[in-house]
């Protein structure tokens, strides 16, 4: 008999495991609470424009290509990818940018020109990182992080001591320019925590910017989720759309015997959870969590986001398809995000204008842009807030680009922790999941399996590996791989 496994949510992580467990022979169904697949990575469109609500950077295309192959296919099979020059460009001042290319030659050359003798230290710097990329991205993040013994092999444990200082002194210890210890550690961003707070080890994020590039799906990340899900459904995935799991009912000896749907029971072999793990957990009678409210509220969170979906009415100028304004502090903005939570005084912020590279999200001779500030997750979210700072950022590009857009917007729809609560049932808004912070990595992190519920796993951005769309690839895989092991086909 082919194992029922039930899948709560469509996200990228419950995708990729979906893939794995239906080419095993599985009977898998995903079921997925929103109307569209792809989680964090839905869609929006609008007036002839269209926005990735949710990621839009593709880095470590590596890591897309080794899912795709594991099912004898390529990612051109289902999207078209392009790399992108200037991979982004960095604001620090009034007019005063810089763009980072598409290869390391121009990289070096650019560090050079902020700062003399620095290209020496960055070939060094990007040959650790590239060490630590083949040896955490290729290797250690594809472990259960189910022991501690994991870690350990021949490979990896000169590394060790790496998990035990943090990135910000790695970087200051080889730059004194401030623009370019910025930049070294902007990738650091992706992990959720702060580089005073993040394992040296995960210093191979600055390989995955400067040697592997920023990379575009034509038509925006939410083509990938939708050529994972097309994938899924060739190798036999159902998707249940419009169907939020209630409850997971588990008998008196500790097995899930199925999932509560739309109000009405579906008998499961195996349940595997993908969406927020906190909420999983709560689709639990009590005496079956494993975490408690209090371990969860000690925990450190990836930020939420304020984001801003704005279509204009003509092209931008003076700005690049991933563009960073980093003209205020990032450590000041960082304390309001983890020291004591708070809407920050001088926030840095991020924006996104796809069109400049794609055609297909916006009419001809107008801009689609999304501005993202991240903030402290659980901040009180009001409209009053949410227009405050749409205004502080359009000023700031406005002076920053020297330029008028406040005129130019068509329409602006904006996205923060309430949404995130409501649309993912996200633990306090989160955007992005568990920091990969110095305790919280690896086999520090909450668990695939749970210790309380034999046939329960867990998937995602609160599990191992961590933040961001490749490691909710890999975490599929994990959890689909510790499933086969521990039930069987
Ligand atoms: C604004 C933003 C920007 C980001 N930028 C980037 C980026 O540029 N690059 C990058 O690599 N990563 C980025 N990330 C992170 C990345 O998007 C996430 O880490 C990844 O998509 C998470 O995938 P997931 O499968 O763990 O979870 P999710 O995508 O959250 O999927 C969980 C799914 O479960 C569903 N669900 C919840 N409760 C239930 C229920 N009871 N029943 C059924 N379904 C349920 C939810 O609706 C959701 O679809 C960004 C995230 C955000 C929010």
């Amino acid at each position: 008999m082919r194992k029922k496994v039930k899948v709560l949510g469509s996200g990228f992580s419950s995708l990729s495991a979906a893939c794995y467990l239906a080419k095993e022979g599985c009977d898998v169904v995903v079921y997925e609470k929103n109307s569209q697949i792809g989680g964090r990575a839905r869609q929006f469109k609008k007036e002839g424009f269209l926005f990735d609500m949710g990621p839009t950077w593709y880095w470590m295309p590596d890591v897309f290509e080794r899912f795709f192959k594991d099912f004898n296919r390529t990612p051109d099979a289902y999207y078209k990818l392009e790399k992108l020059n200037p991979a982004y460009e960095v604001y620090f001042g009034l007019g005063d940018s810089v763009k980072i290319g598409d290869d390391l030659d121009k990289i070096y050359t650019l560090f050079e020109k902020e700062e003399k003798g620095s290209s020496k230290y960055l070939k060094d710097f990007l040959k650790l990182a590239e060490n630590n990329y083949n040896v955490a991205v290729k290797d250690l993040v594809y472990r259960p992080g189910v022991s501690p013994l994991e870690l350990i092999s021949p490979k990896t444990v000169t590394k060790l001591n790496q998990l035990f200082f943090d990135i910000r002194k790695l970087i200051q210890k080889r730059f004194n320019n401030p623009r370019l210890i910025k930049i070294l550690e902007f990738p650091v961003l992706f992990l959720g925590a702060k580089p005073g707070n993040t394992p040296a080890m995960y210093n191979f994020m600055n390989w995955a910017d400067f040697g592997l590039g920023t990379w575009h799906p034509k038509g925006g990340m939410f083509e990938v989720a939708d050529g994972m899900a097309s994938l899924a459904k060739e190798l036999g995935v159902t998707f249940v759309l419009d169907a939020a799991v209630d409850k997971i009912a588990v008998n008196a000896n500790g097995v899930a015997e199925g999932i509560v749907v739309n109000d009405e029971f579906v008998e499961a072999d195996i349940v595997l959870s993908g969406a927020d793990y906190h909420h999983t957990e709560k689709l639990l009678a009590e005496e079956y969590r494993q975490y408690s409210e209090k371990y969860w509220d000690k925990k450190t969170f990836a930020p939420s986001s304020l984001l801003f979906y704005v279509g204009f009415d003509k092209k931008i100028e003076n700005v690049s398809h991933h563009t960073l304004f980093f003209d205020e502090e990032f450590d000041s903005h960082a304390e309001y995000i983890y020291d004591t939570p708070a809407w920050p005084k001088d926030p840095l912020f991020y924006a996104s204008f796809p069109s400049i590279s794609d055609d297909a999200f916006a009419p001809k001779g107008k801009e689609a842009a999304t501005f993202l500030i991240p903030i402290a997750a659980g901040l009180e979210d009001t409209e009053a807030y949410r227009e405050q700072y749409f205004d502080i950022i359009i000023d700031r590009l406005e002076k920053l680009t020297g330029q008028k857009v406040k005129n130019s917007v068509l329409f602006k729809e904006s996205y923060c922790v309430k949404d995130f609560i409501k649309d993912y049932n996200s633990y306090k808004g989160n955007a992005y999941g568990l920091a990969n912070t110095l305790t919280q990595t690896a086999f520090l992190r909450p668990k695939i399996k749970s210790s309380k519920v034999n046939n329960l796993y867990f998937t995602g951005q609160l599990t191992v590996p961590g933040p961001g769309v490749p490691p909710a690839l890999i975490s599929g895989k994990i959890a689909a791989e510790l499933i086969l092991k521990k039930e069987g086909k």
